[in-house]
Formats: structure tokens, sequence, C-alpha cells
């Protein structure tokens, strides 16, 4: 295999340097409005001598908030007299996606959470995955990324972790996320693997925590406070950051098939007929959606095919063929 050329992206801070830095990763993006511009992505590094380092990231989607809430007052409170090692932060991961305000980059409609491990020589969301993999991926030991519902979904709040083939990167991984305290917790199965940072950070060996903690396209006082909180346990728990972890009570979610999915398979108004965090039963109609091209058509029902909760569901008050309804999880001990 031919060596990668080195990525264009310049950070404007140091990476080894104690104290505080706010800086940027400068990607050159040549455009219209901008001959010899480059896109500005904000990073904060907080360094203080020898330690562990965590990678936290929000904007990994544009349109999911918490993430950038917790993580752009994080950068401007933390002490760097509080940590021991390195806390390296990127609030808003796809900047561009994050700017307009949408899950995919408006330059080159990349899926951050589909481009890894990216392209030095590739769009501007490969490139930025690919300064992601190369370059920050491999200083970490733990690795944040913090993931809402975004315009389309909403979730009861969890944090989450996956089930590992290396037992012992799993346990560590669901031991950051039981300190993490989110009203749940979650042994998260994914719909498709490929090209997703979580994947990459975890192929890499390295401890790999994520959320879902809202989502409608915006953030809620209750799920803003879960994400701050969150956060500065997990940094506890990692050594990172001084101080005992908060805890609070965390019910235990697992997904245990595909089953948990429920997909439309015809376009129209979506009822929902229960709510998040609902119990329901193998067979109970979770959702019905009404045609509206005419009056006088039955709603298709969607059925629950495993008992649960309701763990997501659709956001918005229509649907389309092939659009994620809901999401239902295992309540485990
Ligand atoms: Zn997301």
């Amino acid at each position: 295999m031919s060596a990668l050329p080195p990525s264009p992206i310049t950070p404007t801070v140091d990476f080894e340097r104690d104290g505080v830095q706010h800086g940027f990763l400068r990607l050159p993006y040549s455009r219209d409005d901008s001959a010899w511009g480059s896109v500005m992505i904000p990073i904060c590094v907080i360094c203080n001598g020898e330690g562990p380092t965590a990678l936290l990231t929000g904007g990994n989607h544009g349109d999911e908030y918490e993430g950038p809430l917790a993580l752009y007052e994080l950068a401007r409170t933390l002490d760097p007299k509080d940590v021991t090692g390195t806390v390296i932060i990127v609030p808003a991961m796809n900047y561009p996606a994050f700017r307009a305000g949408s899950r995919t980059s408006p330059i080159d409609k990349g899926n951050m959470n589909r481009s890894f491990p990216g392209r030095p020589d590739g769009s501007v969301t490969e490139k930025i995955a690919d300064y992601f993999q190369r370059e920050l991926l491999p200083r970490a030991d733990i690795v944040f990324d913090f993931h809402s519902g975004g315009k389309t979904l909403d979730f009861v709040p969890f944090c989450a972790a996956h089930t590992l083939l290396d037992k012992e990167q799993e346990k560590k991984a669901f031991a950051a996320v039981e300190a993490f305290a989110a009203p749940f917790s979650m042994r998260m199965t994914e719909i498709d693997t490929d090209g997703m940072y979580d994947t990459a950070a975890e192929q890499m060996g390295k401890v790999f925590v994520t959320t879902e903690l809202g989502g409608g396209g915006t953030a809620r006082a209750e799920t803003v406070r879960i994400a701050r909180r969150g956060i500065l346990n997990v940094l506890r728990h990692a050594g990172i950051v001084d101080g005992a972890v908060e805890k609070s009570q965390t019910q235990w979610l697992d997904m245990p098939s595909g089953d948990c999915f429920a997909f439309a398979e015809d376009e129209g108004m979506i009822e929902t007929m229960i709510d998040l965090g609902e119990k329901v039963e193998e067979g109970q109609v979770v959702a019905r959606i009404h045609s509206t091209g005419r009056t006088g058509t039955a709603p298709q029902e969607i059925k629950a095919r495993m008992s649960g909760l309701l763990a997501a569901r659709h956001f918005p008050g229509l649907v389309k063929a092939g659009d994620c309804v809901a999401v239902l999880a295992v309540e485990v001990d």
C-alpha cells in the first residue's frame, strides 16, 4: 500500500503545550467567495503534564446540540489546574454542517459518521475525517463523541457503548458509560457500522463512548444538564479531572437484535401510539402512518417486533418510505 499524503489541515494549537489553548484546525478550501480561503474548525487543548488524553467531540452531525452546548462551555471553564493529562475538545466536528444546522455538510453532503477513515485528498468532510483518523485518534486514550437525534429523531437520554470482541476494551467503555450517569445507559447496536467514527476509534483499541441525548434539531434544559454533568463525570472517572464522579440513577438498556428498529414502508403522516420511555409488548402498534392523498384509507400500522420500551422515535410529523419510525430497547439489570 502506498503511503498517504500528509493531511492538508494545519492546527494552530500545540498538543504538547501545558495550559489552555483556543485555536483552530485550518483546512484550505478554495471557493467563489474566498479564493485562498479555509474552513476554521474550533479546537481547544487543555493540558497539564503527564497523564491520559481525552478526545471530546460534538457536532459530528451538525443538527445535534447537547454536545456543542456542553463542550463550548467545558472549553471556556475547565481549569488546567484541575487536569492531569490532556483534554482535546472539538465542539463542532463537522463544522460546515454545524454552521448550516444540517446533519451533513452543505459543501459535499458528507455525513461525518459515514466518512471514516477519510482521505487527505478527498472532499472537505473526508479531509476532516482523515485528520481525526491519523492525527487526533492516535493521541487519545478515551474518545467521547456526543450525538442526539437531530432534526428527524428524538431519543430517551442515554449514554452508550458497543459490544466488542475485546472484552477488556468493552468493560472499560461500559464503565465510562456508567460514570456518565445519564438516565439510561445503552448496550448499543448499529444499523450500519461502515465509515463510523465509533468503528475507527474502536478498531484502534480506544475506549469509545457516545450518547443519544434527545433530538428534534434542538436541545432541552434537562438534556443539556445531563450532557454537562456527564462529560465531567467521564473525565473524573478517567482520572483526568480532579474530584469524585457525581452519581445518579441509570437504567441499563440493550438492543439485542435488528428487531429493535422499525421502518416506514409508505409515506404519510405519522401518529405515534406510545411516547418515549413507555413500555411496549411484541405485536403492539407503536405508530400509525396515515396516507393523506385521499380520505377513506386505513392507516398503515407499525407493530413492535419485540417487547421493550420506546428508546427513539421519528420526530417530524411526516414520514417517507424507509424512514426509521421507532427504536425499541430492552431493560436489563
Ligand atoms: Zn448524530
